[in-house]
């Protein structure tokens, strides 16, 4: 048994539709489960209506015409979302009456995203003499908690996910990104959440393999879309893969490696367009590189903020208290570091400006606290950094021979990335210079390593 995940832009037209429907075809005697996104751009869709609606604005036609688009080009049932259509006409409507749109109320809208495509994949699939059964994640046991925008599944769903979907009559097309709450409510798991569904599926059905297919032919050296030169990587170690999710590599959901470690499931990353690419493979061990690490990666728009304590607060006791306030205040932090009596945090994330403020009002409690926005954390990673002593010497001199000076660096205790914060701006050069310096097969590499 085999988990195929297709991510929106794999399946953001028909032609894309009819590939990915072929794929499974060609895998059908690995018994593959389907996880789909939804169509395209339709979340980024969806939540541009649930806001217009808060300020009064009903408009759903933009996803409602491409969905009939993709309806009639597929040659399938014109009114297969009719209802879906309503329902969510029924929700923008009364967000536009209250104006106000929660975490919850967004998580309700978003998931028609991924219940329109999993009803247009499965018909498609159906249409190709293929039995395709669509199957919301959120009525077949993906339990989650109460985090709306960023849930988590609950320990121990494992054998009822397990049971519900041994019991479908075909192929299951199982809607990413979507889970339930103990209220009953829909939650999601956070954007690109797909990817983690794909490996909690197939954590709790020990599958042989987790098909990560998308638009890239693998997990790259650094984003190709800001170095055209990125080259895919043929393996990498869970802990690898980890860190780089964790680091904003957009093609695999932070959470991803974590059900598939907990069941040694290898991940792989394949190319819907260019299915014969080797793609990346995830493992639980890597193979080292001839270069000084395998990838960059970044992640923009987080925060600095620093505290230095006016009375004589030790760093230590800083510290724990303000993490308690941001933990307050569901502000999840990537980076830490402290002086005699000041400590800096990094933000996983920017956040509205009202949570931030009621952070930073309780924060300067503690002593003289600031933030700084638009910063972001660009992160070497790869098991060729361990014990490699000169490559944060190299990392310097490539970021400050580009005119960039990085305000905080850690390494992890496992030694295998380098995290260094510089501003949004500068996030070009320096993923592109350090990219160059991975690229590179430098002679420092050689006969380096303890
Ligand atoms: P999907 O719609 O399949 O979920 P995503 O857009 O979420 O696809 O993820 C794929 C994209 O991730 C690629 O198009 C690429 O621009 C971006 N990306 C960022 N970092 C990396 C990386 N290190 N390797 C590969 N792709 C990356
Ligand atoms: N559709 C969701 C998103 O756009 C989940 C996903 O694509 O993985 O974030
Ligand atoms: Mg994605």
């Amino acid at each position: 048994m085999i988990v195929m995940k297709f991510g929106g832009s794999s399946i953001a037209d028909a032609e894309k539709v009819h590939r990915a429907v072929r794929l499974v075809a060609e895998a059908r005697e690995r018994r593959p489960v389907v996880v789909v996104s939804a169509h395209g751009k339709t979340t980024d869709q969806l939540l541009e209506s649930a806001r217009r609606a808060s300020f009064g604005t009903i408009d759903t036609s933009v996803i409602t015409a491409y969905h009939q688009t993709l309806l009639s080009e597929l040659d399938l049932e014109p009114t297969l979302c009719d209802d879906l259509f309503d329902r969510l006409q029924g929700f923008i409507r009364g967000v536009s009456l209250i104006r106000e749109l929660t975490p919850r109320t967004i998580d309700q809208i978003l998931a028609f995203g991924e219940q329109c495509s999993t009803r247009i994949v499965a018909a498609c699939m159906r249409s190709q003499g293929l039995p395709g059964v669509a199957v919301n994640s959120f009525e077949i046991g993906l339990e989650t908690d109460s985090r709306h925008g960023a849930a988590t599944p609950l320990p121990g769903i494992d054998a009822s996910l397990a049971s519900h979907l041994r019991k479908v009559e075909g192929i299951a097309v199982v809607t990413g990104f979507l889970g339930k709450d103990a209220a009953g409510s829909i939650t999601t798991l956070g954007r690109s959440g797909s990817d983690y569904t794909a490996s909690i599926v197939g954590a709790a059905l020990g599958v042989e393999e987790i098909q990560i297919w998308t638009d890239v032919s693998g997990v790259m050296t650094c984003d190709p879309s800001v170095d055209p030169r990125a080259r895919s990587l043929a393996r990498l170690s869970f802990e690898e893969a980890s860190e780089l999710a964790y680091y904003g590599a957009e093609v695999l959901h932070p959470a991803t490696l974590v059900p598939a470690i907990r069941k040694g499931i290898p991940v792989r990353v394949l190319n819907t367009m260019h299915p014969s690419d080797s793609g990346s493979i995830i493992l639980p061990e890597s193979a080292l590189t001839e270069a000084s690490a395998k990838s960059v990666v970044y992640k923009e728009d987080v925060c600095l903020i620093t505290i230095a304590s006016a009375r004589l607060m030790s760093a230590v006791e800083i510290l724990s208290r303000a993490f308690g306030i941001l933990s307050d205040s569901g502000i999840g932090v990537h980076m830490a570091t402290t002086s005699e009596a000041t400590v800096s945090l990094v933000t996983d994330r920017d956040y509205d400006e009202h949570i931030l403020s009621q952070a930073m009002n309780r924060l300067a409690e503690l002593g003289t606290a600031q933030i700084y926005r638009e910063q972001a954390i660009v992160c070497v990673i790869g098991e060729e950094l361990k014990g490699k002593v000169r490559i944060l010497e190299e990392i310097f001199a490539v970021l400050g021979s580009n005119g960039i000076k990085a305000r905080m660096v850690s390494q992890s205790a496992t030694e295998i990335n380098i995290a260094v914060l510089i501003r949004n701006a500068e996030i070009a050069t320096a993923v592109t210079s350090l990219h160059e310096l991975i690229l590179a097969v430098p002679q420092s590499f050689r006969g380096e390593r303890r």
